[in-house]
């Protein structure tokens, strides 16, 4: 089954952009996944395609009108009447890796790009349309956030990853970052890659990893080790780590 991604921009011309490259525009030669872009402005009804306007109560930018965003919405929902709605906004929900597994097990995804100070709210108040945001950042443009939640997307595909288990360990798969990696020269300036690593103990080495990923998580992000300890009905604190669980 091919995932169908379509996007709503202002500016087509920025896909397939770097997915055109490497595992996605693999993928993409192998329609593994398809690529349909609307040009928003499309939309526009008066003789200059006006898609914004300037915002109500006053204050600086222009924001994307309503009744051009419903019409590209409902052209996008008639395309692809099975796929989510993805607006791209700081003001939505983080995407997480969970969201991005169940977008990539299904059959594709819509996505709605702001540009200028955003969207005219009535928008999500009107159509099924889910807020999404890729992190406390500002960008310019929801277009470099549609590619690369696309990118998280296209590498879980069918058939796009080189070895079928290697998105299992990644970073969040677990709740969890992922322990470090090292590869040869095994010395170099004067730093050795770490001896469990080299022992071929395949039970300590699963042992060393589970533990910097635990510790690393701790230390770097202790939002995540939280939520970890609490999926696991107990604290996120190395020391209750170390007690034996019924269930292991
Ligand atoms: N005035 C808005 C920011 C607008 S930035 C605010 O302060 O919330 C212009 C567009 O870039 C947005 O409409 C959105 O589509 C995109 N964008 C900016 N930051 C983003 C983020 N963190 N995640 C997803 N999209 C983002």
């Amino acid at each position: 089954m091919t995932f169908a991604a379509t996007i709503l921009t202002l500016y087509p011309e920025m896909f397939p952009g770097p997915l055109r490259l490497s595992l996605a525009g693999r993928a993409l030669e192998e329609q593994r996944w398809s690529l349909d872009t609307i040009q928003i402005r499309d939309f526009a009804t008066d003789k200059h395609h006006t898609v914004d306007d300037t915002p109500a109560g006053g204050g600086v930018g222009m924001v994307l009108k309503v009744d051009i965003l419903a019409a590209a919405v409902d052209h996008a929902l008639r395309c692809q009447p099975k796929c989510p709605v993805l607006a791209m906004t700081p003001r939505g929900k983080p995407l997480d890796q969970a969201r991005v597994r169940e977008l990539a097990a299904g059959p594709g995804v819509t996505i709605l790009c702001g540009r200028f100070e955003g969207f005219d709210e009535r928008i999500f108040e009107t159509r099924p349309v889910e807020e999404v945001s890729l992190g406390d950042i500002v960008l310019s443009g929801g277009e470099p956030a549609a590619l690369t939640l696309l990118d998280a997307c296209i590498r879980l595909l069918p058939g796009v990853m080189g070895a079928p288990s290697s998105g299992a360990e990644e970073s969040f798969e677990e709740g969890l970052l992922e322990y470090p990696h090292y590869t040869r020269p095994v010395e170099w300036e004067g730093r050795t890659i770490p001896e469990v690593l080299r022992s071929g103990d395949h039970a300590k080495i699963a042992a060393w990893r589970k533990h910097r990923a635990e510790e690393d998580t701790r230390l770097r992000r202790p939002d995540l080790w939280e939520r970890y300890g609490n999926a696991r009905g107990r604290p996120a604190s190395g020391v209750q780590r170390e007690t034996k669980e019924p269930d292991q």
